[in-house]
């Protein structure tokens, strides 16, 4: 899949666009005012794999955390870039509280939450230009949610005064593409280079958010920021940003993602990152931890040993990463079968780097292992679960050395 080519931009160690990898990132839930929680939430997030993390900046005394929050994670060895939410008064905070300005590595500017009539101009001025002076890029992120009003009313009257005025849907979807193209350009002319933007025009509706990048991409090479807004808790909102997502990646539109998900309460937040690395892994564009493919079970299996087998691997292989980062470069694209029976067992087994064909109803009780597409062993007895974790760990040690 071709990507379109943008302009990359530079945050901290982290390339958005250009020939660069699709970034992930995520965002924070806790109160930015709480520097030791918010710390500690932005480091979960990036050992999770998150490569950017935006915490919301708020009020004043969000703003003066900020730089605690950055010395915090670098005592704890996390340099990750923190993007800096601002709605409403981010002029006012980024000017009054300059060391909030410098400790972020990225600022968002949601056009539509700058401020209104001839305050709105004046307002993303002063906050572009702080941008500027410090060197920072800037994310000029559009939402369906918080349309620019007075962009949508001109054209909503445009529209009105044709002899053929097109449906309001595709008036809001053009408000949400021009509101961003619009800020970027008068951001250029205000004296930040094109190097410094990313634009993101988020969307609620799968179909609405293809459709809205698809025409961002046709016309503009500013990297872009993908997300589905608003996703959803549960399996609805991996679903729906998988969807839309996908859809967009596979057409090469996109530099970086984020899945924006209502997590469960007392939910783990890092989720938003595993699916995030899932999506990108599953659709063949980058590597992050070696995959287990398992299959579903039916009336062949009547235990759940191979579901718990499957998921035992999966967390071991997850949990071993960081270690197996720097120490085995390569291991991320190992894969790993966990299958329920004969059927399909070997067969998909075979396909793996180590794969095991556990026995099904009524079968043998053995299991044989298969290593690079041969049959290596066969398992049997009450420690399968243990002896093929093993003979995992052996195989990343042989065939995976920096
Ligand atoms: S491999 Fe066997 S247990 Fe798994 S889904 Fe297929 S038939 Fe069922």
């Amino acid at each position: 899949m071709p990507r379109k080519t943008t302009r990359s931009v530079q945050i901290g160690s982290v390339t958005i666009g250009g020939a660069a990898p699709i970034v992930v990132q995520s965002m924070t839930n806790t109160d930015t005012e709480d520097a030791i929680r918010t710390a500690a939430q932005v480091a979960d997030l990036a050992r999770a794999g998150s490569e950017l993390v935006r915490i919301t900046v708020n009020t004043e005394a969000a703003a003066n955390a900020v730089p605690e929050i950055r010395d915090r994670l670098l005592s704890m060895g996390v340099d990750v870039p923190l993007v800096g939410d601002f709605h409403f008064n981010g002029h006012k905070l980024l000017a009054a509280v300059p060391d909030c300005a410098t400790a972020l590595a990225k600022y968002r500017i949601n056009p539509g939450n700058v401020g209104r009539g001839a305050k709105r101009d004046e307002q993303f001025a002063q906050m572009i230009e702080i941008a500027a002076k410090n060197d920072k890029p800037v994310r000029i992120g559009a939402n369906w949610g918080s349309l620019d009003q007075e962009l949508l009313a001109k054209l909503l009257d445009d529209n009105a005064a044709l002899a053929n005025p097109k449906p309001l849907e595709q008036i809001n979807r053009e408000a949400v593409i021009k509101s961003a193209l619009d800020s970027a350009e008068r951001a250029v002319e205000l004296g930040l280079p094109r190097d410094k933007i990313i634009l993101s025009c988020k969307m609620s509706r799968v179909q609405d958010l293809i459709d809205v990048y698809q025409t961002l991409a046709s016309r503009t090479d500013f990297a872009l920021h993908l997300g589905l807004t608003e996703a959803g808790m549960g399996s609805k909102g991996i679903v729906a940003s998988t969807a839309a997502l996908s859809v967009l990646m596979q057409q090469g539109i996109g530099d970086t993602i984020r899945i924006s998900l209502t997590p469960e309460p007392g939910g783990d937040r890092t989720n938003e990152v595993v699916v995030a690395q899932e999506i990108l892994q599953t659709m063949g564009l980058r590597s992050f931890t070696p995959m287990v493919t398992a299959c579903p079970g039916c009336g062949r299996t009547s235990s759940t040993y191979f579901q718990e087998l499957a998921s035992r691997i999966q967390t071991y292989l997850r949990d071993s990463m960081p270690a197996w980062k720097d120490k085995h470069p390569g291991v991320e694209d190992m894969s790993v079968a966990v299958m329920g029976c004969v059927v399909n067992g070997p067969g998909e087994s075979k396909h793996a780097n180590i794969g095991i064909s556990l026995p099904g109803t009524g079968e043998r009780p053995i299991a044989p292992v298969y290593i690079d597409g041969e049959k290596a062993m066969t398992l049997k007895g009450d420690h399968i679960a243990e002896e093929f974790q093993s003979i995992v760990h052996q195989y990343v040690e042989s065939h995976y050395s920096a």
